[in-house]
């Protein structure tokens, strides 16, 4: 049997947050139960039409906001998947939440259904900055559920911050940071505000009402969360996530890798038999069982780029041998100029089998991968 990772789509959010372009809708309550049988349908063909290929290694329900399903539905899904497939021993099983959209039940009802990591998305310790860019939750409300999964018994949690948004100081996020840090989550993801077209906050940009911080604060911001979560004993093992020893998000990790994974849900994207399958990204075909998916056939060079932009995200880089074992072909014999032009001007750094990007490379990451692209 081979490896596989399933990600499942829900695309419900009580309210859109100012900066989000995520695939989501808020208001869609009343297509709650349509959009779960038509999940549970996609799940149950794959699964019929693959018997005993694969055993699940990792599973990520995410969105969205996957914690706003009425209790009983995420069992559901869960239950369908343990139905229909082989599990890993050592499954990782996360769900996305809001502090918002959360309760104590709903933690329960998640731990009871084998789910074993949780990723809170709080994005800032202050209420006036969460109110600024238009999380529906108080630091409050994210303290208490924080406690009840802890209560329930979770030992794997996640929390998603954010940096240089609008009016936030120094200030601010060192004690966000410093905060967050005390309570010891197992993973902290932290990424600075992007400006992404389509949101509230690309409309106020346009409009002149706030401003982006330049790249010197961005920077500034981000190595102020590499100081402190370091002392804190969190390991930055790719550009915007921190563990604890042994606490990587396998998930993820299969991302960065290009292990083979399955996207159920609408608009989700899968990685199998060298292909890139993306579901439709219309909701009423989606729930009336008109998936209708764009299926790319990958090239080869859109594999070997891919290999090494995702594979440089981890602080630890890729390994020259993996990629020969993956393509059968030398990666100096593909990206000879490339790679001596970086290793040259201290971008990447290379020591026996592994590359691996520098901290300037961090900060001008964008750069590298577009030449590899
Ligand atoms: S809760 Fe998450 S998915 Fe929903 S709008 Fe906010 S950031 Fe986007």
């Amino acid at each position: 049997m081979k490896d596989l990772s399933i990600y499942i789509h829900i695309p419900f959010c009580k309210e859109k947050c100012f900066y989000c372009d995520f695939l989501s809708f808020k208001g869609k309550e009343e297509y709650f139960k349509k959009y779960k049988i038509a999940l549970l349908k996609e799940i149950e063909e794959f699964a019929i039409l693959n018997k005993d290929k694969y055993i699940i290694k990792t599973i990520f329900i995410g969105g969205g906001t996957p914690s706003i399903l009425p209790i009983g539905y995420i069992g559901e899904i869960m239950e369908k998947i343990f139905t229909l497939f082989h599990m890993a021993k050592n499954l990782e099983c996360t769900i996305e939440a809001n502090p918002g959209a959360l309760s104590y039940e709903k933690i329960k009802h998640f731990k009871d259904n084998n789910i074993n990591r949780i990723s809170l998305g709080l994005q800032a310790y202050q209420n006036h900055l969460l109110k600024k860019i238009g999380r529906i939750h108080t630091i409050e409300e994210f303290l208490k559920n924080y406690e009840n999964v802890r209560k329930v018994g979770f030992e794997n949690v996640n929390i998603d911050l954010m940096f240089s948004l609008p009016t936030q100081t120094e200030r601010d996020f060192e004690q966000t940071l410093k905060n967050i840090s005390e309570l010891e989550p197992e993973h902290i993801s932290t990424y600075s505000l992007i400006l992404e077209e389509g949101t509230k906050f690309y409309s106020m940009y346009e409009k002149g009402e706030f401003e982006l911080f330049n790249d010197e604060i961005d920077r500034k911001l981000y190595y102020m969360a590499i100081n402190i979560l370091q002392k804190k004993g969190y390991n930055l093992y790719e550009i915007s996530n921190f563990c604890k020893p042994n606490k990587e998000c396998k998930h993820n990790i299969v991302y960065w890798t290009r292990k083979e994974y399955i996207g159920f849900g609408l608009g989700a994207s899968s990685l199998i038999d060298e292909k890139r399958i993306i579901n439709t990204t219309n909701f009423n075909d989606y729930i009336n069982f008109k998936n209708k998916q764009e299926i790319e056939v990958l090239e080869k060079r859109h594999m070997y780029s891919e290999f090494i932009f995702l594979g440089l995200r981890m602080t630890n880089g890729i390994k020259k041998s993996d990629f020969y074992k993956e393509f059968n072909v030398s990666i100096d014999e593909i990206y000879k100029s490339q790679l001596d032009k970086f290793i040259k001007n201290g971008l990447i750094i290379q020591e026996d089998d592994n590359i691996r990007l520098s901290k300037k490379g961090i900060d001008l990451s964008n750069v590298v991968f577009s030449e590899f692209i």
